[in-house]
């Protein structure tokens, strides 16, 4: 544990060590079993968590994964999308859902999001569709549900497939159901620092759909049908048994864990409602599981600075936007334009939230928010 200047201990953004302490002595005998034993790929434990969590979010399969951004390309093959195909997405997300849509030799059409909700934007949407349009692939982003009630509308009338991106948002709801069960294919991801997390690198896709799930199943393992006979040429992305002991262990404890996340929000919101700091709204439609605490302020580079010198770890998330990266210069027009997703880029920033925080360190940070408004930092 670091300690800052005046002693008090740094509040961390992630707390594993609670995760840990929250599995049983079951979930360790299962690990060393899996370690002694094995198999190490492919096994009873992968199944059980795929089960698990197709139950958790009362949709018919989920096929584990290595990552999430595995699980979007994978989302994209089984539906046929490719060269010559249109996927509209938003511009504020992270540069996964733009890498996937590249990767599978489709087009990706940006879409910005509302001033208001910081989610896509419906008007938009609409004025984006082309005949060349072939899915629309929203992103839960920061754990708040995007629009699906529109979205599938818009779907429906033009016959497009939905790829929902769900990376962010393990548990949030639109209507009372689970975000990724809308569309197609939800794709989520199990990295460290997401509300349902491995100890490395998982993803997963679920899908109401016999047919994709076999063939996800398929493409994972290399395109094999039976050992040494590959029918189509997959690739190798497969959920490991020692993250599948992990996260069935920990998908016991999410809606809790996403419970506690939004106890940490709501105490920002009320502390720093004279503030000049704002706090994405939260969502008329459904409920958000706040992966993310992203505040936009004046100033934010300072407000950064004044919290981490107070030994709050504060942290700018995807500070260039999509359409700025190096990496799609050859893909988006050079004065494309998205102002909502250019803003939260550039105003934005993360307060620490994580389910095992204490009331005493909310308040701190709530505190130090409040000092920098007191302060002449902030103007
Ligand atoms: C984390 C994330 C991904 C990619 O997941 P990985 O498991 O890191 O590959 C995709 N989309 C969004 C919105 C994410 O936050």
């Amino acid at each position: 544990m670091s300690l800052t200047t005046a002693g008090a201990p740094t509040i961390a953004r992630y707390d594993y060590a609670a995760q840990w302490r929250a599995m049983g002595p079951d979930v360790r005998d299962d690990l060393l079993d899996v370690l002694r034993y094995g198999p190490h790929v492919l096994g009873r434990r992968l199944a059980a968590f795929e089960e698990s969590f197709a139950a958790y979010q009362e949709t018919g399969f989920c096929v584990g994964l290595n990552s999430g951004t595995d699980a979007l390309v994978m989302a994209l093959r089984i539906l046929g999308i490719g060269p010559g195909d249109e996927v509209v997405t938003q511009a504020n997300t992270f540069h996964a859902t733009v890498s996937a849509i590249v990767a599978v030799g489709a087009r990706p059409v940006l879409v910005d999001a509302t001033a208001d909700t910081w989610s896509l934007d419906i008007g938009q949407l609409r004025d984006a569709l082309t005949p060349a349009t072939k899915a629309i692939l929203p992103v839960h982003m920061y754990g708040y549900p995007a629009p699906m009630s529109e979205i599938m509308g818009l779907a429906r009338d033009h016959g497009l497939l939905v790829v929902e991106d769900c990376a962010q948002a393990h548990g949030a709801t639109v209507g009372g159901r689970k975000v990724g069960t809308f569309g197609d294919v939800g794709c989520f991801s199990f990295h460290p620092s997401k509300n349902l997390a491995a100890a490395g690198d998982g993803g997963a896709l679920v899908t109401p759909h016999v047919t994709l799930a076999d063939k996800a199943r398929r493409l994972r393992n290399l395109g094999q049908t039976q050992q040494n006979h590959h029918v189509e040429n997959g690739w190798n992305t497969r959920l490991d048994e020692v993250q599948a002991v992990l996260l069935r262990a920990k998908l016991q404890h999410l809606d809790a864990w996403n419970g506690a996340r939004a106890r940490v929000v709501d105490a920002y919101r009320a502390g720093t409602a004279d503030c000049a700091v704002r706090l994405q709204p939260s969502p008329p439609h459904g409920i958000a599981v706040h992966h993310l605490v992203q505040v936009m302020t004046a100033n934010r580079d300072e407000f950064v600075e004044h919290l981490r010198a107070r030994g709050i770890d504060a942290v700018v998330r995807y500070p260039v936007p999509v359409h700025r990266q190096p990496a799609f210069t050859d893909v988006f027009d050079a004065d494309a334009d998205f102002p909502v997703a250019s803003r939260i880029a550039q105003d934005c920033c993360c307060l620490p939230v994580y389910p095992s925080m204490a009331p005493a360190d909310v308040e701190r940070v709530v505190e130090a928010v409040r000092s920098f408004y007191a302060s002449d930092e902030s103007s």
